[in-house]
């Protein structure tokens, strides 16, 4: 018979053993892995240097059907948790623009550092054991878990099951079936933090442009907007801005797609003032053709792009441009209108939207309201972050959360 059970060696599974073991250090930990090995997606964040979390903390870095649980989260928790977590985990991390890392610049490393002191401190993790189902027995106070063939005994249960985004990385459904088996309620899941495709067939001449822009989704209900560099590819847009717009996507009715989407490529000049730029250009000895008008502010392959779009011939004569193909160039550059493709990518998606019912957890310990000692933190939980350390920095203070909580029922 373990004390506690922890179903998934990820971000907060990790995070919730090692803060029992802190707390107490004799504790009899068992975590059931469905992986070969743990921790894939922390292992590949923050592109390989694990953004573990941010300075700015705010509930506008996060979507959930549940507003108040966010504002709960926001109130009673702070980036500064995180950093002490992995300080006293031995690993320094340091922030630059807002943006926290380890000192190392490796995320395998943090994975690796949490995975040895659970292993100096006994906990036990059995890879490739998918828990597949949870009985509470004795009135609650005793679990039953099963994975395959095998079962497992313990007092709690910490279910850090993740989200079904990325399967590459080992995502799947296997804990949301888990969740459904024990009757808690579920919000639809949907993968974001993706590229949007778009419907535009020039979109290719511009592929590998990294440009800064203001991205603005309207869904109809709210007018969002995100500054970043987007990064154009043969038949989508990427990039942290454009990752963190397509949260908005999934609440969209269907027949408002059309153009909801329009881009800002150049924010840093008024209509008034790129307009006066263009033909400031176009009237300059030093300038031939129209596209070499426009490279002075974009890059070569997006001006042409802009004029293909446009049907305006990129070597037109400067002298041949006219005010009206000024207007429609300036029109356009800074409010280009895409219609998002339906096309929900959960193998590139960084996150999912939507899980396990809020309403079914107790704010701040994560106990499930249904089952007591049961817990539920991390990704699958209905609270996604945008992109910036914070899906990670809900994960690592759910787990601590639950941990903290779950001891004292020992
Ligand atoms: C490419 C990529 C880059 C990212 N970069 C960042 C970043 O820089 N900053 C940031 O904040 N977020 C980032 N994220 C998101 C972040 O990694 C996740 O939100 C976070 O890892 C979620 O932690 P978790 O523990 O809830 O779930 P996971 O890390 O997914 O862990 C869940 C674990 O449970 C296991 N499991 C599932 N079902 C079962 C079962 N039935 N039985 C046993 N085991 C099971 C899984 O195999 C997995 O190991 C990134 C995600 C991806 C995919």
């Amino acid at each position: 018979m373990y004390d506690i059970i922890i179903i998934g060696a990820g971000a907060a599974g990790l995070a919730a053993a090692v803060e029992a073991i802190f707390i107490k250090p004799d504790i009899r930990i068992l975590i059931l892995e469905k992986n070969s090995k743990s921790g894939r997606k922390l292992s590949a964040s923050g592109n390989g240097k694990c953004n573990l979390t941010n300075s700015y903390f705010a509930s506008d870095c996060y979507l959930s059907n549940n507003t108040l649980f966010v504002e709960n989260f926001i109130d009673n928790n702070s980036p500064s948790e995180v950093v002490s977590f992995f300080e006293k985990c031995g690993i320094m991390v340091y922030e630059k623009g807002g943006y926290y890392y380890p000192l190392s610049d490796m995320a395998k490393q943090v994975t690796s550092k949490l995975l040895k002191i659970c292993s100096i401190n006994g906990v036990t993790i059995e890879y490739d054991k998918c828990a597949t189902d949870i009985k509470a027995v004795d009135g609650g106070n005793k679990y039953i878990v099963k994975s395959d063939d095998t079962q497992y005994e313990s007092r709690i249960v910490i279910i850090a099951a993740g989200s079904s985004s990325y399967p590459g990385l080992g995502g799947s459904d296997s804990g949301y079936d888990l969740i459904k088996r024990m009757n808690i309620d579920m919000t639809p899941v949907y993968p974001v933090l993706i590229p949007i495709y778009v419907d535009d067939d020039k979109l290719s001449i511009a592929q590998g442009v990294r440009i800064s822009a203001d991205i603005t989704i309207d869904t109809g209900e709210d007018v969002i907007c995100e500054r970043g560099q987007i990064q154009i590819n043969k038949d989508n847009l990427s990039g942290i801005a454009i990752m963190n717009i397509s949260c908005y996507l999934p609440a969209m009715k269907r027949g408002i797609y059309k153009d909801c989407i329009s881009v800002d490529y150049c924010p840093y000049m008024s209509w008034d003032e790129l307009k006066e730029y263009i033909i400031k250009q176009c009237d300059n000895i030093i300038n031939d053709n129209v596209i070499s008008a426009l490279e002075g502010v974009f890059p070569n392959k997006f001006a042409r792009y802009l004029l293909t779009k446009l049907n305006i011939n990129p070597n037109t004569d400067t002298k041949k441009i006219t005010e009206k193909q000024i207007n429609r160039l300036t029109s356009n550059i800074k409010r280009m209108r895409y219609t998002p493709i339906e096309k929900f990518d959960n193998d590139k998606s960084q996150a999912s939207l939507g899980g396990v019912d809020l309403n079914e957890i107790a704010m701040n310990t994560y106990e499930s309201k249904k089952y007591k000692g049961l817990y539920i933190v991390g990704e699958m939980l209905d609270i996604t972050g945008k992109c910036g350390g914070y899906n990670l920095t809900f994960a690592f203070i759910s787990g601590i959360n639950a941990a903290c909580d779950s001891v004292k029922h020992l």
